[in-house]
């Protein structure tokens, strides 16, 4: 399946990921419907999408019915559920906003399918915390995980397993074409300074000169993908015909720790900044290695942006945002 001239729904379009999956698909010829709810979405992120006659941008909650927001003669060809908070300081101010919008927007937007428009394609934007503190090293798609059920993370965890569920339910029981990607550590332009996650924060720490915030003992692990490389990976789980019904990881293969990408950081800023130390924050996973072989053999991804040279692009985004 192409993009060009089909009607896509992307909802947290103004998000990180969001407005970069809007911006492919425009490039692409879509016709996208944006709607962000603005709690973590910046509109500035929209700013090339909105100078479009081909998109278009709606303000709603995306936990509500899609009839309450989308025009009735509109019909999605294809809809990219992204909308969530997704730094865990942020989801973790925003827990029931967070918990809704994964598990009952999820629910919403495959119900609204299923009665109106049963022959739209969805696709889950869920995680790699579904795999939590992970037992098994790489982890791969077939792997249940090892999740705090009550713990900080939780409401962001757990709402997208259970998103997961609900797209199970609509692809097994009723025959809607579900697609579900599982997203791991992504970085790159628009993650706003603000946003708390570990590269944002070292590379705004390290350019004010201020010593970067070690969690923990910095021998945690994650993976971290190009925002550019994660975007193409989920555009082509939504175009591959024969990735129907497939949950698939998308992430970098190359395993980090924290006090690698501390080193990292320091030495692409030329900062002079010490590290300090602070307490690891509950229930944070010790390691995080995609299997990509399912991305790499069902849609034939591979990262094309090496960690260097996507470090150095997101540096000079965040110089911008100093
Ligand atoms: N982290 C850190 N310093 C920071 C922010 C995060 O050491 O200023 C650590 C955090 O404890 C975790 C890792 O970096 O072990 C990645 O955290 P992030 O919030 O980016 O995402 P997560 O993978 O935990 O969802």
């Amino acid at each position: 399946m192409e993009y060009t001239n089909k009607t896509v729904l992307v909802t947290g379009a103004a998000g990180f990921l969001g407005s970069h999956v809007c911006d492919r698909l425009l490039e692409q010829g879509a016709h996208v419907i944006g709607v962000d709810s603005l709690i973590t979405g910046r509109k500035e992120n929209l700013s090339s999408a909105l100078s479009r006659t081909t998109f278009t941008f709606i303000e709603a909650d995306c936990s509500t019915s899609p009839r309450s927001y989308l025009p009735a003669t509109v019909k999605p060809d294809v809809i990219f559920h992204l909308a969530s908070p997704a730094s865990p300081p942020i989801y973790q101010q925003f827990p029931i906003d967070t918990y809704l919008v994964n598990a009952l927007g999820t629910h919403q937007l495959l119900q609204y399918l299923l009665t109106e428009n049963r022959q739209g394609r969805f696709i889950f934007a869920s995680t790699s915390e579904v795999y939590g503190d992970p037992k098994e090293r790489p982890q791969k798609e077939s792997y249940w995980g090892n999740v705090n059920p009550n713990g900080v993370r939780s409401c962001y965890d757990e709402s997208k397993r259970f998103g997961e569920m609900v797209c199970g339910v609509h692809s097994r029981d009723f025959g809607l074409d579900v697609r579900i990607v599982r997203i791991f550590n992504t970085y790159g332009p628009r993650m706003s300074p603000l946003d708390g996650r570990v590269i944002p924060n070292f590379m705004m720490q390290a350019l004010k000169n201020e010593p970067l915030t070690i969690y923990g003992d910095g021998t945690q692990t994650r993976s971290f993908c190009y925002v550019d490389d994660l975007i193409r990976g989920i555009l082509l789980l939504g175009s591959t015909d024969s990735a129907k019904n497939e949950t698939v990881n998308i992430g970098s293969p190359t395993e980090k720790t924290v006090n690698e990408l501390a080193e990292m950081i320091q030495a692409a800023t030329h900062a002079t900044g010490e590290y300090v130390y602070k307490p690891l924050p509950s229930d944070d996973p010790t390691q995080r290695l995609p299997d990509i072989s399912k991305a790499v053999s069902l849609l034939g991804w591979k990262l094309e942006i090496d960690f260097p040279t996507g470090l150095e692009k997101t540096l000079e985004y965040f110089k911008t945002q100093v």
